[in-house]
């Protein structure tokens, strides 16, 4: 029945339900201390991607990568699908790949980069924007290939390591190849690579680590401010009786409020239809160079889905009351 419900909804709502962060913490703490280097199995089934790439073929439909803004050989591009943002920071020193898309999607964000003329190899840094398989499923592999360090939150590391889906660690349709993260990453905190610096907004609620980035781009003599959001969506996640994690409601709040402090001249996100990428893109391609320069769009994307959250909030409240 769980999993009926769970197909039966729309692609955001990747997130399912049930309690217990400490079920998660404990186990992985456990594995840890026994044996400091090995990561759990990875778990993610043949049958499960199939269906994921069944129900969601936007996940898995192929766009040209290209380049978002910079100038040539730097800045940032886009190396996902029409449905799935990943994105790509080249940098003299060696890359930053941002998202691994679903767990068989490693080899075709590989190939974006190819084409782009870069060496997936020469990835240096992984980045995440949040521990849910249709953006984390291909880090391990990425990592794999490149040897690159992981970098992610606290909030999401035992997800990530554990390959799991926060507060369902039980659902086997939502399991991701554990990934190991190197170093964590805190709010505010930066990366700094091959003259690349970028900050992290940890943006908890959809996930309890959920991570955008933030770095300055040039192009033609002007810097731009580009954000990567990780989403703020309720989608499945229970926000009550009981919730998805401890705290889920408060995150969210403190994730809208600190987003109205964000005014991003690019506004870039791990689902492309949250930034109207099909468009800007034609706008691009038919000779925009800024087609994707919107500073207003980001505040109109918050107070839309700052709704939502209400919406859903109220209607799971009134469900749970008897
Ligand atoms: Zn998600």
């Amino acid at each position: 029945m769980k999993m009926m419900r769970f197909l039966a909804m729309p692609l955001l709502a990747l997130a399912a339900c049930a309690p217990s962060p400490d079920i998660a913490e404990a186990s992985n703490e456990q594995a840890s201390s026994a044996a400091p280097e090995a990561l759990a199995e990875n778990k993610v089934s043949a049958e499960n991607l199939a269906k994921w790439r069944k129900d969601n073929s936007s996940w898995y439909a192929a766009v040209e990568p290209f380049q978002v803004v910079g100038e040539q050989g730097a800045g940032i591009y886009f190396v996902g699908t029409e449905g799935l943002g990943m994105f790509f920071i080249p940098t003299a020193d060696g890359h930053i790949v941002i998202d691994g898309g679903m767990p068989d999607q490693a080899p075709m964000v590989a190939d974006a980069i190819t084409k782009l003329g870069y060496d997936p190899k020469d990835i240096k840094i992984l980045l995440n924007s949040h521990a849910h398989l249709d953006h984390s499923g291909g880090l391990a592999d990425l990592k794999a290939m490149s040897g690159a360090q992981m970098i992610a939150s606290e909030g999401d590391r035992s997800a990530l390591e554990g390959g799991f889906y926060l507060g369902s660690e039980e659902e086997d349709f939502l399991l991701a190849p554990p990934v190991k993260v190197d170093r964590i990453i805190a709010d505010g905190e930066t990366v700094s690579h091959g003259g690349v610096t970028m900050t992290a907004h940890l943006h908890p609620g959809h996930s309890r680590g959920c991570t955008s980035w933030t770095m300055d781009i040039a192009q033609g003599g002007k810097s731009y401010e580009v954000l990567v959001f990780c989403s703020a969506t309720v989608a499945a996640n229970r926000l009550v009786n009981p919730p998805q994690y401890e705290g889920i409601v408060d995150d969210y709040r403190s994730t809208f409020d600190k987003s109205r402090d964000l005014k991003p001249d690019v506004f870039l996100a791990n689902h492309p239809g949250f930034f109207g990428m099909a468009k800007k893109r034609e706008k691009q391609k038919a000779g925009d160079a800024l087609a994707f320069v919107d500073d207003q769009a980001f505040g109109k994307f918050i107070t839309v889905i700052e709704g939502w959250f209400k919406d859903g909030l109220r209607k799971q409240t009134e469900a749970a009351t008897p």
